[in-house]
């Protein structure tokens, strides 16, 4: 269908060689679009490419380091000519009680999540302004809305990143670029699995919580990818839209 249609766009997707950003980059490849599979593992992001096919690459990406989001950006300019599709989903966690985070730790969760989303946009911005518009999707979380007790930087990171994207689709809405977020529930990936394994009674209290009755998988965030990446979601700018199984809904 012509509106979801996304072929000769160009999509990079930080952290796309796995889990939800590999979900994102299969339903992005789908409907027609390039996809840039950016992360810090190659064996995994070679694999994500082989699958995603020839129209697809990968290109190294350090998302916690400013010149590596600056370079993948430039990189994707040179090889594919255009950018019209960013997808901010790399990050990660460390999980402890919050009296016992050294500052280090902090930082390292934060620069993932937050600092690289931005700087990966800011490097976007010129790029998709000179082709007429594009298109930013960062992926936040629950803990955007809800705070967790054993991943403060984590949550403080994720409801920042929702403020972020508010701020930037006001910034470039005249730019024609529209700024999203996407807030999973759980979905089963090797974050989860790992939490699942450092958080006693964590999978029961998912099951029981999430209205649909199951944990998600990377393919149910395939659908809205393509459609905050595509025309169909053109006069949509600073949303952050739960893909949750109604976790977000029930008190
Ligand atoms: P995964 O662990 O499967 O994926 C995390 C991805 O982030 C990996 O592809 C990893 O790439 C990449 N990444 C981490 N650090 C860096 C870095 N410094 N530079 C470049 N890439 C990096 O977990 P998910 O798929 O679950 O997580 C994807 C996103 O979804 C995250 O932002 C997470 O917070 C969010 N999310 C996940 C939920 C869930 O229930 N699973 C719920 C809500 C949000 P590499 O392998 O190269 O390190």
């Amino acid at each position: 269908m012509t509106m979801f249609d996304l072929t000769g766009r160009v999509a990079v997707v930080t952290g796309g060689n796995g889990g939800i950003g590999l979900g994102m980059a299969r339903g992005l490849a789908a409907a027609g679009a390039r996809v840039v599979v950016a992360a810090r593992n190659a064996v995994k992001a070679e694999a994500a490419v082989a699958e995603l096919g020839a129209q697809s690459a990968f290109i190294a990406l350090d998302v916690a380091d400013e010149s590596s989001c600056r370079a993948v950006i430039d990189q994707t300019e040179k090889r594919f000519g255009r950018l019209d599709i960013l997808v901010n989903n790399a990050g990660t966690s460390i999980r402890k009680p919050p009296e016992t985070y050294i500052a280090a730790e902090w930082h390292a969760v934060l620069d993932t999540n937050l600092t690289g989303a931005f700087l990966c946009s800011q490097a976007a911005h010129p790029v998709m302004k000179r082709s007429g518009g594009g298109k930013i999707i960062n992926i936040g979380s629950m803990f955007a809305l809800f705070g967790s007790a054993y991943a403060a930087p984590y949550a403080a990171s994720k409801g920042a990143l929702v403020q972020l994207t508010k701020s930037l689709a006001a910034a470039w809405a005249t730019d024609n670029i529209q700024v999203n977020a996407v807030l999973p529930g759980w979905i089963d990936t090797e974050l989860t699995r790992d939490a699942r394994q450092q958080v006693a009674g964590l999978h029961e209290r998912v099951l029981a919580r999430t209205p649909a009755g199951r944990w998600g998988v990377p393919k149910d965030l395939a659908g809205i990818a393509v459609f905050l990446a595509s025309p169909a979601s053109d006069f949509i700018t600073g949303a952050a839209i739960p893909v949750d199984g109604g976790f977000s809904a029930m008190g």
